[in-house]
C-alpha cells in the first residue's frame, strides 16, 4: 500500500502530515502502483483514467485534466501547449489539488490551509467547494494579484492576508490540515497525470523535451516522475530532458544548475512579474536539479520584458495565458538553440490570464 515517507531520515508519515514530524524532512509517497497501460479506463475524460496509478480514495471531482495539446509556434519556432490553464480552476494546479484533497478527506481531513500568490489557492478553495471542505488561503499581503484574491473569495475559500505568510500558515498547521501544494506528496503525484496525458495525447510517445515555469517545481516534478514511470513500465525508451524556466531575479534553481551543485542556490525573494514563480526556498529543490541532471536537462532564466513580449504573442495567438505561462515561450529561442529545430518539444501553459486580464493589458 501507497504511503508518505521521509526524504531525509526514512520515517513513515501519518495521512495527514505534510513534513517529517521528527526531522522536518519532505516526504514522497513509496509503493505506488506501477504504471499500467492496460488498467487506463479509456471511457473516462478525466485525470481519474488513471485511477490504478492514484491509490486515493476518490469521492469527488470536477473533470481535471485531459486538458488540450495544442500545436503552436512563436517567430517561427515550434512547440506543442499543454493547455494546463484549461483546468476547472484556471490552473494546473487542480490536478494536484484533486489527487491530494480526496486524499485528506477520505482520513477525515475538514478544514484545509494553504498558503497560495492564488493559483494553488483557488485551486483549493474550488476543490473544498466541491469536496464539502472549509478552506483558509493565506496570500502575500505584498504581491499576491487581486483578481485572483477575488477568485479564492468566489470559489468560497477565506483569505488571510499575511506580511509573513508563510510563518503564519505554519502556526495555523497546528490545529487545521495543510494541503500544500508545495509540501504534500499526494499533490506531486496528482501532477504526474500531465505526462501520462502527454504520452497518450502524442500516440504513446514521450517528447524529446518538456519545459515548465519553476517555483516550487510541483508540475516539473510530476512531468519528470510521470515520464519515469512509464520508462519503468518499459513503454518508452528515455525520459524527455527536463528544462526549468525561472524569471531573472527569482532563480534559485538556475543558479544551483549553473554551479552543478546539489543544492538550489540562497535566493533573497526579489520581485518579477512572473508572480506565480516568486519563490526562493523550492521545498524539493535537490529533486528538480536531480532530474535536471538526471535527463541532460537544463535551466533558463527570462527577464520581464521578454515574459511580457512572449505573453503578448501567445494572447495574439490565441492562448490565454497568464504572465507566468510566458516563461517558457519567452525561453524558446534559447530551448531551440540547445535541442535543434527538430526535436519535439512540450511547453506547459500553466495558468489561465483570463484572471488578470486587467492587470496585463
Ligand atoms: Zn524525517
Amino acid at each position: 500500500m501507497a504511503s508518505a515517507r521521509c526524504n531525509l531520515c526514512g520515517s513513515t508519515a501519518a495521512a495527514l502530515d505534510w513534513r517529517c514530524r521528527a526531522c522536518e524532512g519532505s516526504l514522497n509517497l513509496v509503493d505506488l502502483p506501477p504504471f499500467d497501460a492496460d488498467a487506463i479506463m479509456d471511457a473516462d475524460f478525466s485525470l481519474w483514467r488513471y485511477g490504478a496509478m492514484l491509490p486515493v480514495a476518490r469521492c469527488f471531482s470536477l473533470g481535471e485534466g485531459m486538458t488540450p495539446l495544442a500545436p503552436a509556434r512563436i517567430d517561427g519556432l515550434r512547440f506543442h501547449a499543454k493547455l494546463e490553464y484549461l483546468n476547472p480552476s484556471g490552473s494546473f494546479k487542480d490536478r494536484g489539488t484533486a489527487v491530494m484533497l480526496n486524499h485528506l478527506a477520505a482520513n477525515g481531513a475538514a478544514d484545509v490551509i494553504d498558503n497560495s500568490s492564488g493559483n494553488a489557492g483557488a485551486s483549493l478553495a474550488a476543490y473544498a467547494g466541491a469536496g464539502g471542505l472549509s478552506a483558509t488561503v493565506y496570500v502575500p499581503a505584498a504581491t499576491a494579484v487581486a483578481s485572483k484574491k477575488r477568485l479564492i473569495r468566489a470559489f468560497g475559500g477565506a483569505i488571510v492576508e499575511s506580511h509573513d505568510y508563510l510563518a503564519d500558515v505554519y502556526a495555523a498547521a497546528e490545529s487545521a490540515t495543510y494541503a500544500s501544494h508545495a509540501w504534500n506528496p499526494w499533490f506531486v503525484l496528482g501532477q504526474q497525470t500531465a505526462a501520462w496525458e502527454t504520452w497518450e495525447q502524442l500516440g504513446r510517445r514521450a517528447p524529446d523535451a518538456v519545459a515548465t515555469p519553476v517555483g516550487h517545481g510541483g508540475l516539473f516534478l510530476g512531468f519528470y516522475r510521470g515520464f519515469q514511470a512509464l520508462l519503468a513500465a518499459g513503454l518508452i525508451e528515455k525520459t524527455p530532458r527536463m528544462i526549468a524556466v525561472q524569471s531573472a531575479g527569482v532563480d534559485p534553481v538556475i543558479r544551483g544548475w549553473e554551479a552543478q551543485a546539489k543544492q538550489p542556490a540562497q535566493a533573497t525573494p526579489s520581485q518579477s512579474v512572473a508572480d506565480g514563480i516568486l519563490v526562493d526556498q523550492p521545498v524539493r529543490g535537490e529533486e528538480i536539479l536531480a532530474a535536471l541532471y538526471a535527463t541532460d536537462g537544463f535551466a533558463l532564466r527570462v527577464n520581464n520584458v521578454a515574459i511580457r513580449r512572449a505573453q503578448r504573442a501567445m494572447h495574439a495567438a490565441g492562448f490565454m495565458i497568464e504572465t507566468t505561462s510566458a516563461v517558457t515561450t519567452a525561453a524558446l529561442p534559447q530551448i531551440r538553440a540547445r535541442i535543434g529545430e527538430s526535436a519535439e518539444l512540450v511547453l506547459a501553459f500553466t495558468g489561465s490570464g483570463l484572471k488578470a486580464i486587467s492587470n496585463s493589458h
